[in-house]
């Protein structure tokens, strides 16, 4: 291998992202979105790589350029098949197919994705990163729901957890800031974008993680439920007369802030409240006593806690959520400093005071980097 150039792909359903990155400094080269697959112009994926390798080729960075190493695919589902990155071969892109049951909105795209980058350059080595390989080191007793051993294990019904690139790179980001080794720290990891996720992560291997079997479990999220009383779903059938695909769409896209208050955006809660609107005020405490409940629970299972990490959209850029999830917690030996969070920036920064035991960063996450990191790793082996 000569080139040290990866290029990263996330095929979703309706677009592909991408980012060319420089392993040899960490550059980014470039980077863009194509969106609206299948409306318009850009009638498929394979539509949508070639417009991605033809920007890439008019800002002279093309495919078939000598210094690209591999490219890196984004892929949701792993199963409990996949616990590190892999090295796409046709078997590789057969296993990912057998999990679309497991991600039927996510896999597919992904997959498309991966068939048409391999049919541009079919020479070059391409790896596949799970969002859920970083949670596979769960132990059984995190990992599997209290239901039928017989039934979970012959639909594959146990938590998988997802965001696993993101809790990685900011699991070790935090012990670089803190300029602690990762096999040493405990830290609890808090993912709070539009979807959003906890993880307990005892040096530096991950032990929980608030999603589940799907993304739907655990913290409040911008349209989706996090955790509810599963009995909810026969109510509503029963009673509500609600399909299962509508209650699917409630439960993932009309619930969580959305369906508390009719807004996801942090932002504009936060201006909602600031007028003294009660419904955004209600969303944000639902919102932070359930991401509280979820620090004191990874605090107990994590032992001794060392650090706590906000990361994504709403982590990264609200000091109030972080102010509010982490208020009167000094008998766990958290202290936030007003001054500190209030500071807004780009880089890994703590906001802790000096006095707190537990060390709180905001770390902000770079998944792409993540994923071209481990393409990279397993190409130059
Ligand atoms: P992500 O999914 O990580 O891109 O996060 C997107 C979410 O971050 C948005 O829906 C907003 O709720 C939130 N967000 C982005 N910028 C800000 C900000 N300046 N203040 C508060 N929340 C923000």
């Amino acid at each position: 291998m000569n080139g040290s150039r990866v290029l990263v792909l996330n095929s979703g359903s309706s677009s592909v992202k991408y980012q060319l990155l420089d392993m040899a400094d960490g550059a980014r080269l470039s980077s863009g979105l194509v969106e609206r697959i299948g409306e318009g112009p850009v009638a498929d994926h394979t539509a949508a790589l070639k417009q991605v390798a033809e920007e890439l080729t008019d800002q002279g960075l093309g495919l078939d350029s000598p210094e690209l190493a591999a490219i890196g695919h984004r892929v949701v589902h792993g199963g409990t098949r996949f616990t590190e990155p892999a090295l796409i071969t046709d078997e590789v892109v057969e296993e990912i197919e057998k999990l679309v049951p497991l991600a039927p909105l996510h896999n597919p795209a992904n997959v498309t994705g991966i068939k048409v980058a391999r049919a541009l350059r079919p020479d070059l080595p391409q790896v596949a990163v799970f969002d859920t390989a970083f949670h596979s080191t769960m132990p059984e007793s995190a990992a599997r729901y209290a239901i039928d051993t017989g039934t979970a294990d012959r639909f594959g019904v146990r938590r998988y957890g997802f965001h696993g690139t993101s809790h990685a790179y900011v699991s070790r980001a935090t012990a670089k800031l803190l300029g602690k080794d990762v096999a040493e720290l405990n830290t609890i990891v808090l993912h709070l974008g539009n979807g959003a996720s906890a993880s307990a992560v005892r040096g530096g291997v991950c032990v929980d993680t608030s999603m589940g079997l799907t993304p739907l479990e655990g913290l409040v999220m911008g349209t989706r439920s996090g955790d509810i009383d599963p009995a909810a779903i026969f109510h509503l059938s029963r009673v509500g007369g609600m399909s299962t695909d509508e209650i699917d769409t409630l439960l993932n896209k009309r619930s969580g802030l959305i369906g508390l208050c009719g807004d996801n955006d942090m932002r504009e809660i936060g201006r909602r409240m600031a007028e003294g609107d009660e419904a955004a005020q209600l969303a944000f405490d639902i919102y932070i006593h359930r991401l509280r409940k979820y620090v004191g629970a990874y605090t107990a299972v994590l032992g001794r806690l060392d650090a706590i990490a906000f990361t994504a959209g709403v982590g990264e850029n609200s000091a109030a959520v972080r102010e509010a999830a982490l208020r009167d917690l000094p008998a766990f030996g958290i202290e936030v400093d007003a001054v500190r969070n209030a500071v807004r920036g780009s880089a890994a920064r703590l906001i802790s005071a000096g006095s707190s035991r537990v060390a709180v960063a905001v770390v902000p996450t770079d998944e792409e980097l993540e994923i071209a990191s481990q393409t990279f790793d397993l190409v130059s082996d």
